[in-house]
Parts: C-alpha cells; structure tokens; sequence
C-alpha cells in the first residue's frame, strides 16, 4: 500500500536531517523539510528540489512553526550537533532544545501527528557506566562547554515525556550515536570530517589528548534504518540507535588511512599531531543496543571500513 504520510523534518537540511529526507520520500508521501541554515545547508537537499512530494520551508523553529493542512510526523532533527558548532552557537543551540522542540512539540499535539525526537548519546555525558545502556541517567556537567547541547537535549527529552503524559502526544526518543557519512559538514570539527578534510588536504591528522578515548561510529544510512525503524514501532522511551563496534581515536585515524589505501588517495600516510584534550570529551562511548535489536529487529550493517571507504569516495568527488 502506497504511503501517503505528510512528514516534516526539523533541521532537514542538516547532515543526518537530509539524509532522514531521502529516505521519508523514497517511502512515499510527502516531506517538509524546515531549516533555518545556521549549520544545516541548502546544497544538502538540492538533490530533492522537484521530486514530487518534497517542499523546503525556510524557518525558525525556536521563533515559530505552523503549517497549514494536515501533518502526520513531526521528526524533530534541529540542532547545532557538533561541538565546535554548538560553543560557537550556544544560545541557539540551547533554544532548538527548548522552544524549537517546543514548538514542534504543539504542532504535534495540534495537528494528531507523531513527535520523534532526535537526541543523542550526550545526554550520558562522560559515562562512568559502559556500555550506555538507556536506563542509565548519565554523568552530564550542567555549566561546561558541551553543556548547551547535552543539557539542551536532556530538557528536550524531560518536554517530550511531558507532551506524552500531560497531552498525551504520540512519541518516539531516539539517542543517536556517533553518526558519519556524505555531507557532513567538512569544517564541522567532528573527527570523522576533520580527518577526511586533513587526509584529502594532505595534512597530518589532528588527535586530541592520547587518542585512546573512544567512540563507536555508525554509518548514516544504518541510522537512518534504525530511525525509520523506530518510528514505525510505538516505543514511547528513548532508544539508542548506534553501531556497538568501539574503537580508539588512533584506531580510527588508521582506519581512514587503511581506506584511502584502497582508494588509493594520497593523503594515505598521514601522520598524527597530537593536541590537548577537550574539557569533557567523553573519555568512552558504546550503545547497549539490545533494545534496539529485540523491538526494532535492528542493527547496523555497514562496518566501519565500509563506511569510510564510502565517505571518503563521497568527498572526493564533491569536497
Ligand atoms: N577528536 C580528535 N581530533 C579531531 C576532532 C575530534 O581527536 O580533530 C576527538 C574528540 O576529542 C573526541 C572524538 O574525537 O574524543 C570524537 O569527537 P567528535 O567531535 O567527532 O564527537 P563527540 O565528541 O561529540 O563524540
């Protein structure tokens, strides 16, 4: 049966927001895609400007949101989500957790739609419990400088469970985790574009602290399965959706080395400087995602050399 579900995505001109785009209309029915540009793009969906079915609404979510007609999915994906990109907007970025999930919150409510929240592993914080399993309440500091986004998301989430019980608004929380692939923003700061920027410039890769912290990196297109996945169910608590497959970071400045051997790019042997350690930067992270996979019947499938391979190829043909 054909789809025909109105969706708007907030922030879907960002990274994973466009991504989110592409695979809501190739479903069928219609997407909205609400962007104010602050770090999102519109190059990003470029690509959907005229397939049937997609509008692009320039707007400020944190100001305002209405739209007319009927709206069956509000996917919430509005935020600052790196961490050069929210200390460089923090007050924006505390605002798209506040009033711009609020206000996609109302539209929900007013409109009957479903309101799908994108949070994140951040609301762990720096976790002193390993794997991150979703009943953990997390290690956050309330006035350090990642705390715009973290705290930003904890309200966001603490709001949503409050639209569900005091208005009984439909709901699914997703925390996301480490997420990469084609069209993150090169100049974003995350490790992943920051690596692939360097390699291709030719530069030496830049490690904070020892490198030895770690990360678990999913590809978009599998977290963006598990999305889709997520919001087909009627899971009304936060569900982690991430790839468990933990790494150092020196682990993965050689896994992007291994890829652009195989694509033979020249940045190949890029060495390492080593940098001083952010104020608290994660010192772990891993998804427990046995929820994931015993309610969704999903996990990710794309590994990690795969996906860099992948990202890389992309970005050569379009950095
Ligand atoms: N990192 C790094 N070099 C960079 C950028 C990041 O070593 O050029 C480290 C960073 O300190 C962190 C990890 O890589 O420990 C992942 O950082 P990212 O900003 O990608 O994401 P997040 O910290 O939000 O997980």
């Amino acid at each position: 049966m054909a789809n025909t579900k109105r969706s708007v995505v907030l922030g879907g001109a960002g990274f994973l927001g466009s991504h989110l785009c592409e695979a809501l209309l190739a479903r069928g029915g219609e997407v909205v895609c609400a962007d104010n540009f602050l770090t999102g793009a519109r190059q990003n969906v470029a690509h959907l400007d005229g397939r049937p079915g997609f509008s692009l609404l320039e707007t400020d979510i944190t100001e305002r949101l209405d739209l007319d007609g009927p709206v069956d999915e509000v996917l919430d994906f509005a935020s600052p989500a790196s961490p050069i990109d929210y200390a460089r907007h923090p007050i924006e970025t505390l605002r798209a957790g506040s009033a711009g999930t609020e206000n996609g919150l109302k539209l929900a409510a007013r409109k009957g739609a479903v309101f799908f929240l994108a949070s994140t592993s951040e609301v762990y914080g720096d976790p002193t419990e390993h794997p991150q399993r979703e009943e953990y309440f997390g290690n956050v500091n309330p006035i350090g400088p990642r705390s715009c986004y973290d705290e930003a998301k904890r309200y966001a989430e603490a709001l949503t469970m409050a639209y569900s019980r005091a208005r009984g608004v439909d709901i699914r929380i997703v925390r996301i985790f480490n997420t990469y692939g084609p069209r993150m923003r090169l100049s974003d700061g995350r490790v992943v574009p920051a690596f692939v920027g360097q390699m291709l410039r030719g530069e030496d890769f830049t490690v904070f602290g020892d490198g030895r912290q770690t990360r678990s990196f999913c590809y978009v297109e599998d977290e963006v399965a598990g999305i889709l996945a997520l919001l087909a169910s009627d899971w009304k608590t936060p569900m982690n959706v991430g790839n468990p497959a933990e790494i150092t970071i020196l682990e993965f400045a050689e896994a992007v080395r291994r890829a652009a051997r195989a694509l033979g790019l020249p940045g190949a042997d890029a060495k390492i400087v080593f940098r001083p350690f952010p104020e608290n930067d994660p010192k772990q992270r891993r998804p427990d995602i046995t929820k994931a996979r015993r309610i969704l019947g999903w996990e990710p499938k794309v590994p990690l050399d795969e996906g860099i391979r992948r990202t890389l190829a992309w970005f050569k043909e379009h950095a």
